[in-house]
């Protein structure tokens, strides 16, 4: 296991030239491009790792997935998506051109406009500390926090999210506070995780939302299997398509670099590779990605 994740690392070196980390949050632009890193935790309790896994960076998009189950657990399905759609956008992840245009709801919760309106669904009763609590113990790893550069340096340079977010109040969507919602929203994309981080989450989300040794259910199955649904059809962006078809993992990719990939019954995958491709997933870590799934058969459509 450890050669093939050596393997993948080498082979998703050489795209990293190719690539370039997120500059419009300025902080996220100081991240060393050539950083690469992958880990799998087990169902067995094992852990793999190869490259920079320890360091740390801001989980950004992957937090839609945790914000997400959450509201989910807390509201129900039907007001989860009582104004917010379950497709594919095909747009990029900050477009608000067709909820003006042709959409009166936000696409589905893995892009901006649907991770605020998730957000404003929460705000009223759940804290940012309960949310950090929920990615704590969700990412099995005590020692996330909030990284105050990062969210500072984003609420500069949130004018985007902003607009969506009184695009949304304006269509009676966001009922919440927008302010709030916002600063909900941009909090969860500022939590610290590493590529380990990351694994452990999709091994908690591949055991059905049950932590992996004591059994302890950490959040609704339900939830868990909405979120990993949305993840194969809307996770990687206007790239989900190929890359369900390349990979067949579902995954969620966020600009800091950060990739999750959840194997069904079998482990988690974290990845971090901040230089990033032309539709902001990890150029690195889905070329990584890619060669996992062939090599290990991970392929969710994979022959025996
Ligand atoms: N915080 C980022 C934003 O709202 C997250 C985007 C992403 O990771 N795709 O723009």
């Amino acid at each position: 296991m450890q050669k093939i994740l050596e393997n993948a690392l080498e082979i998703g070196r050489k795209y990293i030239p190719e690539g370039e980390c997120a500059s419009y949050i300025p902080e996220l632009a100081k991240a060393d491009k050539n950083h690469l890193g992958v880990c799998i935790r087990t169902r067995g309790m094992e852990t793999f790792s190869a490259g920079d896994t320890k360091e740390r960076f801001t989980i950004q998009s992957i937090s839609k997935v945790i914000t997400l189950m959450v509201a989910l657990q807390h509201c129900g399905f039907d007001k989860v998506f009582e104004k917010m759609n379950m497709e594919p956008s095909g747009d990029a992840f900050n477009s608000l051109v067709k909820l003006d245009l042709t959409s009166d709801k936000p696409f589905n919760p893995m892009i901006n406009a649907g991770a605020i309106t998730t957000a404003g669904y929460l705000v009223p009763d759940v804290s940012f500390e309960d949310m950090l609590n929920y990615a704590r113990r969700l990412c099995l790893d005590k020692d996330i926090v909030m990284d105050e550069k990062v969210f500072r340096s984003e609420m500069d340079h949130c004018a985007r999210n902003r607009a969506i977010a009184y695009l949304l109040q304006s269509k009676g969507i966001l009922e919440s506070d927008v302010e709030k919602s916002l600063e909900l929203y941009t909090r969860m994309c500022s939590l610290s995780v590493t590529a380990e981080s990351l694994a452990g989450l999709g091994l908690v989300l591949s055991n059905g939302g049950r932590h992996p040794e004591t059994g302890e259910r950490l959040i609704d199955k339900y939830a868990v299997q909405v979120a990993k649904t949305i993840m194969l059809t809307c996770g990687m962006y206007d790239g989900s398509g190929e890359f369900a078809v390349r990979v067949g993992i579902p995954s969620k990719s966020g600009v800091g670099g950060g990739i999750l990939a959840v194997v069904e019954k079998r482990m988690g995958i974290g990845i971090y590779g901040p230089a990033l491709n032309e539709k902001g997933n990890s150029i690195g870590g889905s070329h990584v990605l890619e060669y996992l799934s062939k090599e290990l058969n991970l392929h969710m459509f994979a022959a025996e």
